[in-house]
């Protein structure tokens, strides 16, 4: 690992934000903050701070001593000043004092002493960098650290490597308690570069942003340079049958096991993220991974997005999907009744106290395919697939120099239902179509409003369109995915749905929208005119809806087709057959699959739109069809 300090960067940080009036030190508090938020090796999704020790002015105009410190909900990669709230520093100090202090209390005092009453809460680690007295402290869940300290007899591998530079700190949740045993480690070695937390991370202080900074990255590279005196082949390879089924195969299968049932309304449903780089075939591959799969997350704030264990299911043989179904089934099912366990175990054990999150699994193991993180939203689900991909570097980085041994659950349950997060969780706003996946046909003014309004209301959106462009135009609005797809091509239709898969692990919605106009005197229409209406405004119908359906069968939760209909297919209008015919079929087959499949709880519906101004009901065409109506423009509209 090496630094990313650049003087030239620093000095424009300062000027930037120096023209804001921001002081020196937030202003290279913040690119620090920048530079350690940027690796992936240091930290991941909310997990590590920083702060620095300032001075501040109040509304009155008073100086205070203050500790900027990252608030909760700024991202390191990409901070601002205002994600540095200041705290008075002489109270949080004085609360070393305390014998004891809640964590409600806690975050109460934090509050009472901010200089901005709307700033963000300070990081639940704020007393821990408030008590040490560098001006500038960094706090990393390093991935190297973590293969370190996450063994057996890490504590001696942490004080061998770092020879009397680092403190080490025993493992204790983050908070009120944590900060003060970390300040009297501190103070038994005041010359000490920064602090290994057992099970959990790495903090580095300095004077100066740039030595806090580089303390961090060298500490780091030490433990990368332990960890390559491991066993260069980590895992034997377990036995796989000699061809696995695709993620995209599979995806709606695990989707549909992992989904939540609930008796009259839609079921609790995930979006799932694959990833199979090599390290993670490499991991999902190995004959022992029931073993070290299974013992627990690397460093306790993971919990909260991933749980305390992977579902690992068996390897799908290609051709034997019902096998595998059944399989998958049965280790939800297993799952489910441990986490139920736990959950009364441990909730027991802390006066039942608790409300229960879900049962379900946040990433899943598949030997031959590789790991798929589950979130109810796309951006959760890739949260939980990049700390799965950081669990598989830690996890085998630590089985190479020994054994990787994590927190025992009963120190995790108190993470996982930490009294704040719940209270976080309770806020949380469900929106009507979170967690489903929505294939929109057709990018122009119709398909492009459709998938903004499905976006808006949760979904995770893929639009299809024959033009590339036009479909990554539109899924770029809502943060989807655009698939050049010619509908009319049963191939293309194949491809795009398993790239929907791929990407999202299944589809709950169509709206077959995609469709074009083409005018003429029944009597006059060449065939030809006629057939290739019927591809597009009948048949392309039909071979999304085949598709969408085979996969909502898979996933067993249900699903729900839209058809683009149109007027023509009620009330035709003269020369307009080539049109309103194959619409007319669409219609009924829109009927159809609500007969042949609704016992299935697939819900199967048509809009008979009309006097849209859109790709397709042109200018032109208004002039035209209102002719053929014997109205005005204005009238037909
Ligand atoms: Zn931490």
């Amino acid at each position: 690992m090496k630094s990313q300090w650049n003087d030239d960067e620093a000095r424009r940080a300062l000027e930037a934000y120096g023209a804001e009036g921001v002081n020196e030190d937030i202003a290279l508090r913040v690119y620090t903050t920048r530079l350690i938020g940027r690796d992936p090796l240091l930290v991941l999704h909310g997990g590590g701070n920083t702060s620095v020790k300032t001075r501040a002015v109040d509304d009155l105009g008073q100086e205070h001593d203050v500790i900027a410190v990252k608030g909760s909900g700024a991202d390191m990669a990409e901070i601002e000043p205002w994600g540095l709230p200041a705290v008075k520093l002489g109270p949080l100090r004085e609360m070393r004092g305390l014998d004891a202090l809640s964590d409600e209390a806690m975050v109460n005092c934090q509050r009472l002493n901010l200089l901005d009453a709307a700033a963000p809460n300070p990081s639940v680690e704020t007393l821990l960098h408030a008590f040490l007295p560098h001006k500038f402290v960094d706090h990393a869940h390093a991935a190297a650290v973590l293969s370190l300290v996450d063994q057996p007899d890490g504590v001696a591998l942490a004080r061998e490597l770092y020879n009397g530079r680092m403190g080490i700190v025993p493992y204790i949740a983050p908070g009120f308690d944590l900060a003060k045993v970390a300040a009297d480690v501190f103070d038994e070695k005041p010359d000490v570069e920064g602090l290994i937390l057992h099970k959990h991370g790495i903090f580095t202080f300095g004077d100066t942003a740039q030595d806090a900074y580089e303390r961090m990255i060298e500490m780091v590279s030490l433990a990368e340079s332990r960890l390559r005196q491991g066993r260069p082949v980590v895992f034997q390879a377990g036995q796989l049958p000699g061809a696995t089924a695709s993620a995209a195969e599979i995806a709606p299968i695990l989707r549909g096991a992992c989904a939540i049932h609930r008796p009259g309304q839609e079921p609790v449903r995930f979006i799932a993220e694959y990833r199979s780089s090599p390290a993670v075939l490499d991991y999902v591959n190995g004959a022992e991974l029931a073993s070290y799969s299974q013992r627990g997350v690397v460093t306790p704030d993971h919990i909260i997005r991933t749980k305390n264990k992977p579902l690992e299911v068996p390897a799908p043989e290609s051709g034997k999907l019902d096998d595998f179904a059944k399989a998958v089934e049965a280790a939800v099912e297993t799952y489910v009744a441990e986490y139920d366990l736990y959950f009364a175990r441990e909730n027991e054990a802390v006066g039942g106290t608790k409300t229960k999150l879900d049962p379900m699994p946040r990433v899943v193991l598949v030997p031959g395919v590789g790991l798929f993180g589950l979130g109810r939203s796309a951006k959760d689900a890739a949260i939980a697939g990049d700390l799965a991909e950081n669990t598989v570097r830690v996890i085998t980085d630590a089985e190479a120099i020994g054994r990787y041994e994590p927190l025992p659950e009963s120190d995790l349950f108190a993470l996982e239902y930490w009294s704040l997060e719940q209270a976080k969780l309770a806020k949380q706003v469900v929106k009507p179509l979170t967690g489903q996946v929505a294939v929109v046909t057709g990018a122009g003014a119709i398909g492009t409003a459709t998938a903004k309004a499905l976006a808006g209301d949760g979904a995770a959106v893929a639009v299809l369109d024959i033009d590339g462009e036009a479909a990554a135009e539109a899924a770029r609005a809502v943060k989807g995915i655009g698939i050049a797809c010619d509908v009319t091509k049963p191939g293309d239709v194949a491809n795009a749905f398993a790239a929907v898969c791929a990407r999202f692990g299944g589809v709950d919605l169509l709206v077959s929208n995609a469709g074009a106009a083409w005018q003429g005197r029944i009597g006059d229409v060449p065939d030809e005119v006629l057939r290739k209406s019927f591809e597009l405004n009948f048949f392309a119908h039909q071979t999304v809806a085949r598709e969408a359906v085979a996969i909502m069968l898979k996933q067993g939760t249900g699903g729900a087709l839209l058809f683009n209909i149109s007027k023509q297919a009620v009330n035709p209008g003269q020369n307009f057959g080539p049109y309103g015919l194959p619409k007319a079929a669409t219609m009924l087959l829109m009927r159809q699959y609500a007969l042949d499949y609704g016992a299935d709880g697939i819900r199967s519906n048509g809009v008979n739109a009309d006097r849209i101004r859109s790709g397709l009901l042109t200018d032109e065409m208004i002039a035209a069809r209102s002719e053929a109506r014997g109205v005005t423009e204005t009238g037909y509209m």
